[in-house]
Parts: structure tokens; C-alpha cells; sequence
């Protein structure tokens, strides 16, 4: 089924009930948050239980976005080696962001504890899987990195890699014992569920039409009514459309479909045996996991392409195939894919685009544990804190003269990718 009224299989899969509620009039609140996803709701839930009154607004569902889309890979760190992350901010700066999202994955994971969020949450760590020689020189050049500076990470060789993968396929592997994986879904709504209890009033299906600045106030126009506040915190990262002008161009938006097998039973007991979620080091990029329920949830750069009979359908069994010989014919129940945010550096931002206006965005693909921190963060910005204690430097908006262009020339490499690894 290709369905994009059903957000993803962790929509359906998910225990944590969906949170559904419309805006009753025109509101006044301290802290106005436009975006019902990590950012969003972590925002709500942290400026909440600091007293500050908030209010959330959704265009379409809560997890709607990313949030409720992606691989569930609660990933410490970035995208970036951690020593290019140095070079970009500066020693001090970049240091400090890599100990902080160094540990975000177990504050995600206390979070989910604390409030007792049923998001299939499993701390075994994950695997960033070497898809050639040079992949594998790559994670042994991030592995010393992290070495140095005291994570528990492992470099595994070939035959580790197989073992714990179930697949002859890698070059090796680097273990991060400080990831885990979720039902991003069951994440995301617990963590409205959380906000709400803490305080927080969460609207769905209200789009935030303008924002306007009247005295020291804002004022965010919606489709059904107005909301005054002191401050506005957008957390719309990818899915931000016409809200503040030119934030859309400030990124390259490409996308990352997944496809979900029917539940195998034990026919997939081999595969990650040891319940970790895995990606690859090739150019463009591939993720596999297992959800509880024994299905296989295998991803890559890119849209659906067709549904039960299309390309992503044809890739998706060619790849399993290639990875896992003897699992034999699989059929699949789901394809969804979500728009990623993609910066020119591959470092996330925080801008403040006027006085009281702020947005963590660009996350490049891993926003579960940086989303969750920098929505903290915002929070305790808010509730007194000072602009140099967030954990990225507030930067201004820089346009990506070409975003457009580049987002069409992604997609377009995109799907020759799947179409060659389908053949
Ligand atoms: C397919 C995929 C796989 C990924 N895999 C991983 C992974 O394994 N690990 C990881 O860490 N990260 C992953 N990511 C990235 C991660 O999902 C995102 O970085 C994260 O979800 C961003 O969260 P957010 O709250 O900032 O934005 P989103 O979750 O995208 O939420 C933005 C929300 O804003 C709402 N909105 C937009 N405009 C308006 C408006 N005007 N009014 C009201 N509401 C509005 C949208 O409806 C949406 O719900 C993946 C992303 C994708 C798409």
C-alpha cells in the first residue's frame, strides 16, 4: 500500500494513542510553538514543567513531519565525524555540541523512562556498517575520534560486523553503545502526551498562517483563530512552507522513503540479532532495523516509487535479497517516505530570526536526540536562560541559492540509484 493519509508503520504500530484536538478561539500565552514534532513538543514539554504557559500548533497531526516518519535511530552525535564538527565550530564550541549530543540519546531514553512512553525503546547500541574498504577507513577514522575522547564505541571487523548483522554483505562496522532505537511515532506522541500533562495546550490541525509583531507581542495568524504570545518557537525544520519568509531556502530538502515487510516470525531471527538498528557509509545511504512485531524495515535516499508492483517494492526485495540469502521471498505491507532538511555544512542551526522569534532547524537526517536537546534548550532559554548557553551559536539565515535545484538533482539521483539496485 502506498498511503500517505497513513504517516508510516509506526503510525499503525504504535501503542501511544494519537492526540487529536482543535483550537477553541483566539489564545494569549507566554510561548507560542508552531510545529508538533521533537523540536516542538520538546520545547512544550521542558518550557511546561519550568511554568511557562504554552501552546503547540499542528497543521496536521502530531508526528506528522519527521518526528513521525524516520528510521527510529537514536544516534549520539551528528551526522559529521566528531573532529569536522570541531573544525566547523571552533574547539570550544564544536567540543561542547559533541558532549552534549554524546549524551542526548540517553536523555531520550530517560525521558521515555520517566514518562513511560511506549515506543518499543531498545538501548543496544547501533551500527554504522561499512559499505566498502574505504567506508570501513572512514569508521576507523571517526572510531579513534571517539576514542579519544572516552565513547563507548567499538570498531567491528568483518566478521564481527556479520555476526551481530546476520549478513556477509559489510566491510566492518563502528558499534556507538550509546544509541538505542525507538518507534519514533510512539516517541513523539508520548512526548505531546508528557507536554500536556506538564501544562502544555496542543491544537492539531491548525496551520500557522503569518506571524506579526504588534508592540512586544506576537501575534501567529492560524487558519482558525489568532494566538498572542511573548515569545514563538518554530519547530517546522523540513515541512516549514511560506511561514517566515525564505526559511524553506535555508536548506536543501530531500527525501528518505522506507518500506516494511509483513511480520516474519522467527524467519527473521537472524537478522540484528542483538536488536540494533544499522546505516551505511555509501554515498547514498541505507538504514535497516527490526520493529517488535518481527517485521523488517528497510530505507533509503529518496521517494516511494510505485507501490505493490513499483521500483521501491523491486528494490526493497533485490536489497534484502543481496544482504540476507536465505530469507526467502518476503512480502511488504508499507511504504512511506518524509522530507529531510539538509545543510549546505551538515551542521544544524539556531536561528533567531527577530526579537523573540527563534528555530532550531536543519537537522540533516538525525533530529531524535538533537531535536529533543534543542528544544531543552530553547526552553531554558526561555524561562531566563542566556542566548550563549544553547548548544549551537545563534547563526542568521544564509539562503541556498540553488535549493531547488539541488533538491530536484538529489531526487533525480535518487531514483537511478533504486532503479539500478533493483536490476
Ligand atoms: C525518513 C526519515 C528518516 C529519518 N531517520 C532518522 C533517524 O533514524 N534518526 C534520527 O535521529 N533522525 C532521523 N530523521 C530526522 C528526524 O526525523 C528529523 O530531524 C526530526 O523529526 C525533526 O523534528 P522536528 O520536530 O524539528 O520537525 P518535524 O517532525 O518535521 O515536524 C515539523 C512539523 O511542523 C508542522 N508544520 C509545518 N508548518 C506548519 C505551520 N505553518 N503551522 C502548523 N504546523 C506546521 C508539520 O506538519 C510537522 O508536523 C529522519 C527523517 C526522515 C524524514
Amino acid at each position: 500500500m502506498t498511503d500517505q493519509r497513513v504517516i508510516s508503520l509506526w503510525d499503525m504500530s504504535t501503542e501511544e494513542p494519537d492526540y487529536v484536538s482543535p483550537m477553541d478561539g483566539d489564545i494569549a500565552t507566554d510561548l507560542a510553538i508552531v510545529g508538533g514534532g521533537f523540536t516542538g513538543l520538546s520545547t512544550a514539554l521542558h518550557a511546561a514543567e519550568r511554568g511557562l504557559h504554552c501552546h503547540v500548533l499542528e497543521a496536521r497531526r502530531v508526528g506528522y513531519g519527521g518526528s513521525g516518519r524516520n528510521v527510529g535511530l537514536v544516534n549520539a552525535g551528528l551526522w559529521l565525524p566528531p573532529q569536522d564538527v570541531r573544525a566547523l565550530l571552533g574547539e570550544a564550541r564544536g567540543a561542547a555540541l559533541i558532549e552534549i549530543l554524546g549524551e542526548a540519546p540517553a536523555y531520550v531514553f530517560s525521558l521515555i523512562d520517566r514518562h513511560r512512553i511506549q515506543c518499543e525503546a531498545k538501548r543496544n547500541g547501533s551500527i554504522h556498517a561499512a559499505h566498502s574498504p574505504k567506508g570501513y577507513d572512514d569508521l576507523a577514522r571517526r572510531a579513534e575520534e571517539w576514542h579519544r575522547i572516552g565513547a563507548p564505541v567499538d570498531l567491528l571487523s568483518r566478521a564481527e560486523a556479520a555476526e551481530k548483522i546476520g549478513s556477509q554483505a559489510f566491510h566492518g562496522g563502528l558499534l556507538d553503545h550509546r544509541a538505542g532505537l525507538i518507534n519514533p511515532m510512539g516517541y513523539v506522541r508520548g512526548l505531546a502526551r508528557a507536554a500536556r500533562a506538564a501544562g502544555a495546550t496542543i491544537s492539531t490541525g491548525v496551520t500557522a498562517k503569518a506571524l506579526r509583531r504588534v508592540g512586544n507581542k506576537w501575534i501567529v495568524d492560524t487558519d482558525q483563530g489568532t494566538v498572542t504570545a511573548n515569545w514563538v518557537v518554530l519547530g517546522t525544520n523540513a515541512y516549514t512552507h511560506g511561514l517566515w519568509p525564505g526559511l524553506e531556502n535555508t536548506f536543501t530538502k530531500i527525501y528518505f522513503f522506507q518500506v516494511a515487510t509483513e511480520p516474519l516470525g522467527d524467519r527473521a531471527d537472524g537478522v540484528l540479532s542483538q536488536g540494533q538498528g544499522l546505516w551505511d557509509t555509501g554515498p547514498v545511504m541505507f538504514s535497516l532495523r527490526r520493529d517488535d512485531f518481527g517485521r523488517i524495515i528497510i530505507g533509503s535516499m529518496g521517494k516511494v516509487i510505485g507501490d505493490q508492483d513499483g521500483l521501491s517494492r523491486r528494490w526493497a526485495a533485490r536489497t534484502l535479497r543481496r544482504l540476507f540469502p536465505d530469507l526467502g521471498d518476503v512480502a511488504f505491507e508499507t511504504f512511506w517516505h518524509g522530507a529531510i532538511a539538509l545543510m549546505p555544512d551538515h551542521l544544524p542551526r539556531i536561528h533567531r530570526l527577530d526579537k523573540g522569534l527563534y528555530t532550531p532547524i536543519g537537522y540533516n537526517g538525525r533530529g531524535i536526540a538533537p531535536g529533543t536537546i534543542f528544544g531543552k534548550a530553547m526552553a531554558e532559554l526561555l524561562a531566563g536562560g542566556r542566548e550563549r548557553d544553547l548548544p549551537l551559536p545563534i547563526k542568521d539565515p544564509a539562503t541556498v541559492g540553488s535549493a531547488r535545484v539541488m533538491s530536484g538533482l538529489y531526487q533525480a539521483a535518487f531514483t537511478a540509484n533504486q532503479l539500478w539496485k533493483s536490476l
